[in-house]
Parts: C-alpha cells; structure tokens; sequence
C-alpha cells in the first residue's frame, strides 16, 4: 500500500543541522536522491559523505533562503543532477526571541526573510517544476508556534502562522497530483534555541529544550508523509515531546 521513497528527488533546505540534517539522512536511507541545502555548504559536505559512505545518493549545495535566485539554483541543481525534482522541503528557519518593546527589528527582518520570503522562493522554485511534471510534494516546516502565539514570539510565531497559511491555499490551489504537508514541530533538540539571546527567552526557551524530543522525531513524521501513495495527501502532523503544553 506504501508508495516507495526509494528513487524520489528530495529537496531540504536548512539541511546543515538539526530537523532538516535528520531528513536528509533518514530519506537518503530509504534510498531516496536527496540534494541538501544550507549556507553552512562545509557542513553539507559531511553529511553528504556520510549518506555516500552508507550507500545513499545525495549532494550538497550552498544556499541562502532569502536569496531567490539562490533558491531557483538549489532546485536547478537538482533537476541537473536527478532529472527531476519530487519533494521540495522548505524547513530552513531562524528564531529570535524578545518582547516586542525590545524593538529588535533587525531581528524581526531576518525571520521575516527566512522563514516566510524562503518558504515563498522555494514555492516559486518548485511549484513549475511540479507542473511541468504533473506531480510533486512540498513539504513546510511550521511549527507548534504556527498554532498558538505567545508573549516573546510575536514576529516568530506570526512567520509560523504564515507558513501554514501559505501552504493551505497551495493545498486548494494546486491540483490532485501535487500533495502539500505542514510539519509542525513541538520542542526538538537542534541549534535552534542557540540563537536566543533576549535573557527571559533564554531562561523560558531552556524549560522547554529540557522536554526536547530529538530530530530524528520529526524527520520520521516527514518520511510517513512522503512514503504515502500518491493519492493520500497528508496536510499537517503535529509532533511535539510529551508534556509539552
Ligand atoms: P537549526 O538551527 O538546527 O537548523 C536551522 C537550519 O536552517 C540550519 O541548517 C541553517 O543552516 C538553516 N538556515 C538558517 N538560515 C538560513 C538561510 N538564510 N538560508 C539557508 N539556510 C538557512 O534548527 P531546527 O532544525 O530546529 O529548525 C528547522 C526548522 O524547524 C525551522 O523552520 C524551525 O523554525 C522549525 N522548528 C523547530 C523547532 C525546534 O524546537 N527546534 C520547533 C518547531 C519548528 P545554515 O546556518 O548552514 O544556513
């Protein structure tokens, strides 16, 4: 009944570390062609290594999210490379945390840029691709926090929210043979939370790491949406730590 992951071209941007270096590596190990995105491309290069070393395929491409061109050249890459392009999972994220009083629009700008004009480019990358071929998956990491906002992660949180908004309209506007899935993580071990700086966010932000579920979690949530068969269309999955409230 499963359909095979084994041969499907896989896209993972934020590939370097955390949620998105635990797809890679699970979907390369069931044998699917994975093309690992980040900035960090030293990193990329390990693991890719690694997945060879194993018997899986994969390559490692540098890209900044909040550059489009960027974008359309990781998902080129691919398609040079494979032919073709089957799942495109837009999981490169950034959080920082502070009231909004702290007025870090800085701040605010890059999550802005990463988490949501990222999404968007890798939609706009992908989605012709999709067409062309007529079929495809894209994948969007939202989380917990795409669900309910809290004080600290206003602009975080709002990104979220709009990460599962976009991918909703996706879901009504493309047609029956490209699947749209919202993966929203609950506390995951990661580097995320190293990005924190705000001292009351820090000390809230490391109550929760202490639930932590490791990535591997989540990466098995993607890998039960991507191994569905074509016609079953898994729209969200929700995993979080038990105890997570
Ligand atoms: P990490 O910080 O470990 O990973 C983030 C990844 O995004 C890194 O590979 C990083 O690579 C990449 N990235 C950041 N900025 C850019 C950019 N401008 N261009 C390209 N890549 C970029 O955190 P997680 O694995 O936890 O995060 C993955 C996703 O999961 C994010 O969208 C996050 O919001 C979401 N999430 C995480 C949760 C958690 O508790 N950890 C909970 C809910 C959602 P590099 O620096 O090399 O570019």
């Amino acid at each position: 009944w499963e359909s095979k992951v084994e041969g499907k071209v896989v896209v993972v941007t934020g590939a370097s570390s955390g949620i998105g270096e635990a797809v890679a590596r699970l979907l390369a190990a069931q044998g699917a062609r994975v093309v690992l995105g980040a900035r960090r491309v030293d990193r990329l290069e390990t693991i890719v290594r690694e997945i060879a070393a194993a018997g899986g395929q994969a390559l490692a491409h540098a890209v900044d999210v909040t550059k489009r061109e960027e974008v359309q050249a990781l998902v080129a890459a691919a398609v040079d490379q494979f032919g073709r392009i089957d799942v495109m999972i837009n999981n490169a994220g950034a959080m920082f945390l502070s009231p909004l009083a702290a007025d870090a629009v800085d701040d605010w700008d890059r999550m802005i840029d990463v988490n949501i004009k990222g999404v968007l480019y890798g939609v706009s990358a992908a989605l012709p691709r999709f067409l062309a071929q007529g079929s495809g998956h894209l994948i969007n990491v939202s989380s917990v926090a795409g669900h309910a906002s809290f004080a600290g992660a206003g602009v975080y949180c709002g990104t979220k929210f709009a990460v599962r908004a976009i991918s909703e309209a996706f879901r009504q506007e493309v047609g029956p043979n490209i699947r749209s899935t919202i993966i929203s993580p609950g506390a995951v071990q990661s580097e995320l939370a190293s990005h924190v700086t705000d001292p009351g966010m820090i000390a809230m932000m490391d109550q929760l790491m202490a639930i932590a579920i490791p990535a591997e979690a989540v990466a098995q949530a993607v890998l039960y949406a991507v191994r569905q068969p074509a016609a079953v269309d898994v729209n969200e999955i929700l995993v979080r730590p038990t105890g997570q409230t």
